[in-house]
């Protein structure tokens, strides 16, 4: 283990969390259509507690579409999605589970600090006193081994750096549930594992509920509890990483071969059909 990672193992974030159980995530028969375009088809998961869920697919196979489900930013148009029971949607039950979005991009604000990106939510939202949220955010930094970065703005970061806060900022929410879309993207393989090992050390040190979508097999074979497929916009399979490599589905075959291209326009065919 690197030396860096061995410093972001070491604080505790348990400490300064109510009880909080890791949340259930259930989706039942999801559609999803953008006028003819239909994107998901009939999609039914239900996601454990404390799992880490993969969700893999080629690009434009519809996983962020279906993340903006999860998160409640979208309505399906078919289908339900429900976390510990309640609709994502409702901004009514919202507040009763913690739920974080890990965004491709960071999503962070570029004209705040990291620090003040990371405290923004907690002030918002005025459940602790500043100094609880300095420590809470400090922490969090400490965590993903960033604390240097505190004072910097978004644009003077490396990528796998912004995809630290992006996670950090995440950890601050103290979430049940965190929603990852493609962690990995634009960085170079040594900085996907770092990422990769963040996420798997935060599902054991939080009780906490992890949904990754990626098109990265390395990440979701390494990472995963299980592991979705997504072609077509229908759910392929769900299987364990070991179980996926006996497949004999030749689709989800050529999804692990790291010969073929998963990128390929064969794996990005959209259905313009009319159900
Ligand atoms: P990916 O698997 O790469 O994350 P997306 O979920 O972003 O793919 O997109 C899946 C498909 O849905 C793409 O064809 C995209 O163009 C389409 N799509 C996504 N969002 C919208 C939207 N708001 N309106 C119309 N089409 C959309
Ligand atoms: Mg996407």
């Amino acid at each position: 283990m690197t030396a860096a990672l061995a410093k972001f193992k070491k604080p505790d974030l348990r400490s300064m969390r109510e009880d909080r159980s890791p949340a259930k995530v259930e989706i039942v028969a999801l559609s999803k259509s953008y006028g003819r375009q239909h994107v998901l088809h009939d999609i039914s998961v239900a996601v454990v507690p404390g799992e880490i869920f993969t969700i893999m697919g080629p690009s434009g196979s519809g996983k962020s579409v279906l993340l903006r489900q999860i998160a409640g930013l979208e309505t399906p148009t078919r289908g339900t999605v429900t976390i510990n029971g309640l609709n994502p949607c409702d901004p009514t039950t919202r507040d009763r589970f913690a739920l974080a979005l890990v965004f491709q991009a960071g999503a962070l604000f570029n004209s705040l600090t990291v620090y003040e990106n990371l405290a923004l939510y907690p002030l918002e939202r005025r459940i602790y006193s500043k100094p609880k949220i300095r420590e809470l955010v400090m922490r969090a930094l400490q965590i993903l081994s960033i604390e240097n970065a505190a004072h910097k703005l978004p644009a003077e970061l490396s990528g796998g750096m912004k995809k630290r806060v992006a996670i950090a900022r995440a950890l601050v929410m103290e979430p049940q549930l965190i929603l990852y879309d493609e962690p990995t993207s634009e960085l170079d393989p040594i900085m996907s594992a770092t990422i990769a090992e963040i996420i798997g050390t935060l599902k054991e040190q939080f009780s906490v509920t992890t949904i990754v979508v990626t098109h990265d097999r390395e990440l979701s074979l390494t990472i995963s509890d299980r592991v979705a497929i997504i072609h077509e916009g229908r759910l392929r399979t769900i299987a364990p990483p070991a179980a996926l490599r006996h497949t004999t589905d030749p689709v989800i075959q050529d999804f692990l071969n790291p010969q073929i291209d998963i990128q390929h326009p064969r794996f990005r065919k959209m259905e313009a059909n009319h159900e």
